[in-house]
């Protein structure tokens, strides 16, 4: 297994690797996006065939691109999917054909506003197609025939994912889910897609695990789907959820809760943007945005949200492609992953335990512990009180208005005394 290392280089160095592949819900791009990801991690690959029913969807043909070109009455290319894949509108079904650039028009998508970008468009569900352009560019095109050629093929093949599962202790487990159907993309989402393999390594690392722990990176909407429907029996262990997209942008950290509004990852999340003094906001639950809406599905209703920077839709860059390598700051990729290995950390170490001297306080001093004056003797005085078996060492760290990093090490430290005892 390759080693990524938790620095931002590294991190975007894996994202420059990714961005040239043509991904999108199906697809060879796919396959050879989970295949890389699959030399940093032990990575289970699945392959649904098109055509399968899962809930009220259908795996769709699998879709693959040979070339994608329009040619301009001249003969001179002025569109080519092989210069940047965001040209071809994903799914496009095969077309060869001469028309006029009034009814081409038709086909051709571009953002007046934003004239150097090309924008990212898709049509999965409704066969169709078409290319985007920048908008600079098409002002230039004159009235004629054009040629367009879009080799593609959509036939019965497979919906692919990439799945890790880390044994812990307990059966009890914490999903990431990343969408891994965006081209040529960078914080949407090959950022979210390579924060979560630094985290699988970081996870895979630690002896002895308490939490089991599951990675996704499955196509949008229709992955998520076909993985809940293959998976209904098993969810019931998911104890903590977070679907990551959006990580690398230069902006403050964005939470978005599970439809439940308190799960314990609404919690966690919570109190370590609070402690880590960076900028973020916090939202509630709303059924649009990611893979979060199957997850929350009221059939589902999961505990899991959302973790981002910037929520998608409210920079201009999303969706264009202008969300690329620079858009996406090797700064802010290290910054997310430290974040998220600090929610990671709460959520494995939160145990609950006995304090084995309950009546009164035990004597500090005899036992080397009362030289910690001031805020430092605060978290083993909490730890004593509330381990009561009723509080976990995180719900003492909230009451307590501590982080939770002060009250696990005080924890240890009584443990390490003998004064408490971990409630199995
Ligand atoms: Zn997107």
């Amino acid at each position: 297994m390759r080693e990524l290392g938790a620095s931002g280089e590294s991190l975007h160095e894996l994202i420059r690797i990714l961005y040239p592949i043509n991904r999108s819900i199906t697809g060879n791009g796919v396959r050879e996006t989970l295949s890389i990801l699959g030399s940093y991690v032990p990575l289970e690959i699945h392959e649904v065939p098109s055509g399968t029913q899962v809930f009220d969807w259908t795996v769709p043909l699998e879709w693959n691109v040979h070339e994608a070109w329009i040619e301009d009455p001249s003969g001179k290319r002025v569109v080519d999917f092989a210069n940047h894949n965001l040209h071809l509108v994903s799914y496009s079904v095969p077309v060869r054909t001469k028309l006029p650039l009034s009814e081409l028009r038709r086909h051709l998508h571009s953002i007046p506003t934003r004239p150097d970008a090309i924008p990212n468009r898709t049509s999965y569900y409704k066969e169709d197609w078409g290319f985007c352009v920048k908008d600079r560019d098409l002002r230039e095109w004159l009235d004629g025939e054009y040629s367009v050629c879009i080799d593609t093929t959509l036939e019965a093949g497979s919906l692919t994912y990439g799945e890790l599962f880390l044994p812990g202790k307990k059966s009890d487990e914490a999903l990431i889910s990343s969408h891994i159907c965006h081209p040529a993309l960078a914080n949407d989402n090959l950022s979210g897609i390579v924060v979560a393999v630094a985290l699988a390594q970081w996870l895979a690392r630690i002896p002895d695990r308490n939490l089991s722990y599951r990675f996704l990176f499955a196509p949008g909407t229709i992955g998520a789907i076909t993985w809940l429907a293959r998976n209904e029996a098993h969810v019931k262990n998911i104890l903590h959820g977070m679907v990551l997209s959006g990580v690398g942008d230069a902006g403050g950290f964005t939470y978005k809760k599970s439809r439940r509004g308190n799960a314990g990852v609404d919690r966690i999340v919570q109190h370590v943007l609070k402690n880590s003094s960076t900028n973020h906001s916090v939202v509630d639950y709303s059924p649009y945005g990611y893979d979060e809406r199957q997850f929350c599905s009221p059939g589902f209703n999961l505990p899991v949200g959302v973790f981002s920077r910037t929520p998608f839709g409210t920079y201009p860059e999303y969706h264009t492609s202008d969300d690329n390598l620079e858009f996406v700051k090797p700064g802010s990729l290290t910054e997310s992953a430290g974040i998220l290995q600090e929610i990671l950390f709460v959520m494995e170490n939160d145990h609950t335990f006995l304090n084995l001297n309950p009546k009164c306080e035990p004597q500090l001093g005899r036992r080397g512990l009362y030289d910690q004056r001031g805020a430092g003797i605060m978290p083993m005085l909490w730890c004593l009180n509330l381990s009561d078996g009723e509080h976990s060492l995180f719900d003492i760290a909230e009451k307590a208005k501590l982080s939770f990093r002060s009250i696990e090490t005080a924890s240890r430290l009584l443990h390490a005394k003998g004064l408490l005892s971990k409630k199995q």
